[in-house]
């Protein structure tokens, strides 16, 4: 008896939690009647509770060991002093500055957009409990300068910080543009200017295009809402003094290697600026589907002709299994491997600002 109350309960429970999407087009693929598919019908995301225990308790989501000359010399090595004065000045070309893990300040066309800002100490639901990160944050979010535009690409939470979001709102009032599904997240913290977008919708901010683009992931912010809101990355375009072809910066987001950058390519044109993940991507039975290695990450700016590129998610938080120093030895190789030309992808320093290519 005791169980069946129990089964009931828990069926209670979940079908007052299954979400109804409120955004189901049918004629889009990726739309599901209770949420969001990736392009290619793959479903992620749907781990059973019992292998995420495990692979905690044996220890797939942090290093297996400390970068050689430990945290203190990897701090050393990859952090320099943001520029603050540099930063305090708009820009018409683009410069980029790292901010750590997916976080960056891409100034351009005047304007300053942050791209998912994390400068927390954690990454997770209840801090202490999340991923750790391992490199001081070069700013906080009070420090900022003036931001006209911030782009979330997803839900997870080393992407979209509580902290971060609601202290830049508490000082600023920028306008945020956000994936199908997140916009309710800022209306329960009373943030607005929020604007949400499907793959492929356009719109304009000042003098540039967007584009949200598709890439191979998945969403989860609390037990009951996998795949509830869309992924996806952020294409950008400024058009040139001279005319023809717009700069065009991509930034993929999370994604597993698929078919979307080659599609992205095909639909908007060869990219002149990527900013593609490069960490995060072991063990490979779990990681392959949602998070490339540097070796996709260079088969995607092949794909996207992409004539620069910088590395990101990586070296900054304790999520996955390989060390901290693993990912740029990596890149190295399958860049020589797949005959990129010296250089082709960047690696900044956490709190690094350089002038991109125009
Ligand atoms: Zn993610
Ligand atoms: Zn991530």
């Amino acid at each position: 008896m005791l169980r069946r109350l129990l089964i009931l309960a828990m069926s209670a429970l979940l079908a007052a939690c299954a979400t109804v999407n409120p955004y189901f087009d049918e004629s889009k693929p990726h739309h599901r009647r209770d949420g969001f598919v990736n392009s290619n019908g793959l479903m992620l995301g749907q781990f059973p509770w019992y292998d995420i225990l495990r692979r905690n308790l044996r220890g797939d989501f942090r290093p297996l060991v400390e970068p050689a000359g430990g945290y203190a010399g990897f701090i050393r090595e990859w952090t320099v002093p943001i520029d603050r004065a540099r930063i305090a000045q708009r820009s018409d070309a683009p410069v980029m500055t790292w901010l750590g893990h997916a976080g960056m300040l891409l100034q351009v066309g005047g304007l300053n957009i942050l791209l998912d800002p994390q400068l927390s100490d954690y990454a997770g639901p209840l801090s202490r409990f999340g991923a750790k990160r391992r490199v001081p944050a070069p700013l906080t979010p009070e420090e900022l300068p003036p931001i006209d535009l911030v782009l979330i690409s997803h839900n997870h939470y080393d992407h979209l910080d509580y902290a971060t979001v609601t202290r830049l709102a508490a000082v600023q009032k920028p306008r945020w543009i956000v994936p199908l599904g997140v916009k309710v997240w800022f209306d329960d913290h009373g943030i607005d200017q929020v604007q949400e977008m499907d793959w492929w919708d356009r719109t304009t901010v000042g003098p540039l295009m967007l584009t949200f683009t598709p890439a191979q992931h998945w969403t989860k912010r609390s037990p009951f809402d996998t795949n509830a809101t869309l992924w996806g990355g952020f294409a950008i375009e400024q058009p040139r003094p001279t005319g023809g072809e717009p700069w065009r910066f991509l930034y993929t987001g999370d994604t597993g290697y698929s078919q979307d950058f080659k599609e992205i390519r095909r639909r908007l044109g060869a990219v002149d600026f990527l900013a593609v993940p490069i960490g995060a991507y072991l063990p490979r039975d779990f990681m392959a589907p949602q998070h490339i290695n540097p070796d996709d990450a260079v088969r995607i700016v092949l794909d996207l002709d992409a004539k620069h590129a910088m590395g990101i998610h990586w070296g900054t938080f304790e999520l996955t299994q390989e060390t901290f120093d693993q990912p740029p030895k990596d890149l190295e190789a399958a860049s020589r491997q797949h005959r990129l030309f010296a250089d082709q992808v960047w690696l900044f320093k956490h709190g690094e600002t350089r002038a991109l290519p125009f």
